[in-house]
């Protein structure tokens, strides 16, 4: 019997999470995942939602290991000078974790290879549909699939070829991870704290293993040029603020090195699937990280895209032609959801950067 082959492109979030889905399946996996050695990977605030997604590739237990935390407390001061618990700024459903990201990818792969698949350490250069059937070029040789699921992330390698990509913003992230003074006599609060500023705003968290990551937001035009380069200029904006200021000065973090920058602008692909492939995560739709559930929306369409996949690859295409619409719906809902929470700060309505978001 020929069973059909499924190459999934990613070894992120949802790419990992695809394959989990996948391996109870019929199709034979093929999975793309090149290692990369980033020790300090962004994006840990895992929102509840998460939670009974994680369950449904048996994975929720991945959660309880000792360097995640629960997320108790999320403190900000957004919309007025005064500093308040606002649950739902971040997160509507309860509290969620803070996850040693690099530590949770490296367990989600681990799962997949106990599961019987192997990751191939390899880029994906090229993949052209021929009468339908894929041809890969991968930095190894070439590999021949019947349905591709693009979980690149904001690369969206394939997808992007397949379908048409559309931008909303051009936000973008500087990212800090700062550590103790070893001689500080104070144990660092707990929390997440999240202030707006004139020009964007931060996100402060405190890691289970004592390290703060601190990401700025703002728009490419609004930032210092030598930002990434002198660490006294991310220490200049830092001063901007009233509370994340005060939290990392009290608490003697020290930022050893200049911070680094990365895209975080809401982009989209629609249609997320078309014919033999399926885009899931960021390669499907990347968000503002003010909604914290761009790794909630890698498990579902992970989990949902899969499904779809499997449903194609037997004839029907319902399924997939479902999960466009559930994509194109999902981003409808976010940039609505978007406006109003950015309408919610007042204090800078006239600047550039508020003015761009409260249309
Ligand atoms: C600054 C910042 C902070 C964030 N904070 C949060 C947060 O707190 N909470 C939250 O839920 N979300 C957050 N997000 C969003 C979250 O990180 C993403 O939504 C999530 O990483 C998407 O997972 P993914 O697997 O789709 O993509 P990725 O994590 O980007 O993974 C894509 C994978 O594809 C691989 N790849 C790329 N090209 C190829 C190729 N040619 N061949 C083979 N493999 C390839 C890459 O190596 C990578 O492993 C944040 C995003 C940013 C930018």
């Amino acid at each position: 019997m020929n069973y059909p082959r499924v190459a999934v492109i990613g070894g992120g979030i949802a790419g990992a999470v695809a394959c989990l889905r996948l391996v109870d399946s019929e199709a034979q996996l093929l999975w793309i995942a090149p290692i990369d050695n980033v020790h300090d990977k962004y994006g840990e605030h895992l929102s509840a939602a998460a939670r009974p997604l994680l369950e449904q590739v048996n994975a929720l237990g991945l959660l309880e290991r000792p360097y995640h935390r629960q997320a108790n407390v999320i403190l900000s001061s957004w919309g007025s000078d005064k500093i308040a618990e606002r649950h739902s700024i971040v997160h509507l459903e309860g509290p969620g974790t803070v996850i040693n990201r690099r530590a949770f990818e490296q367990d989600l792969a681990d799962e997949v290879s106990h599961r019987g698949v192997t990751r191939r350490d390899v880029m994906l250069k090229d993949a052209r549909l021929n009468q339908g059937h894929w041809q890969l070029e991968l930095e190894d040789g070439s590999e021949k699939v019947d349905y591709l699921i693009d979980a690149s992330g904001r690369h969206a390698i394939i997808a992007k070829q397949y379908a048409p990509r559309f931008r909303s913003d051009q936000l973008v992230a500087v990212i800090a991870f700062l550590e103790q003074n070893a001689a500080a006599d104070i144990v660092p609060t707990r929390a997440t704290l999240i202030e707006a500023v004139a020009d964007g705003w931060w996100y402060a968290t405190l890691l289970a293993d004592g390290r703060l990551v601190l990401n700025y937001y703002t728009d490419p035009d609004l930032l210092p040029t030598d930002i990434s380069r002198e660490t006294s200029v991310f220490n200049r904006l830092l001063r901007q603020t009233r509370y994340i200021d005060r939290w990392i000065n009290e608490a003697e973090f020290e930022l050893k090195s200049p911070p680094r920058l990365a895209s975080a602008g809401t982009t989209w692909i629609a249609p997320a699937a078309g014919e033999s492939w399926i885009a899931v995560g960021d390669a499907a739709a990347s968000f503002d990280p003010l909604s914290s559930h761009g790794m909630t929306t890698a498990l579902w369409t992970a989990i949902t895209g899969a499904d779809a996949a499997i449903a194609y690859l037997s004839g029907n295409r319902e399924p997939s032609i479902g999960y466009t619409g559930k994509v194109a719906a999902g981003i409808q809902e976010f940039l609505n959801s978007r406006t109003t929470i950015y309408q919610q700060e007042n204090r800078f309505k006239e600047n550039t950067f508020w003015e761009r978001r409260i249309k």
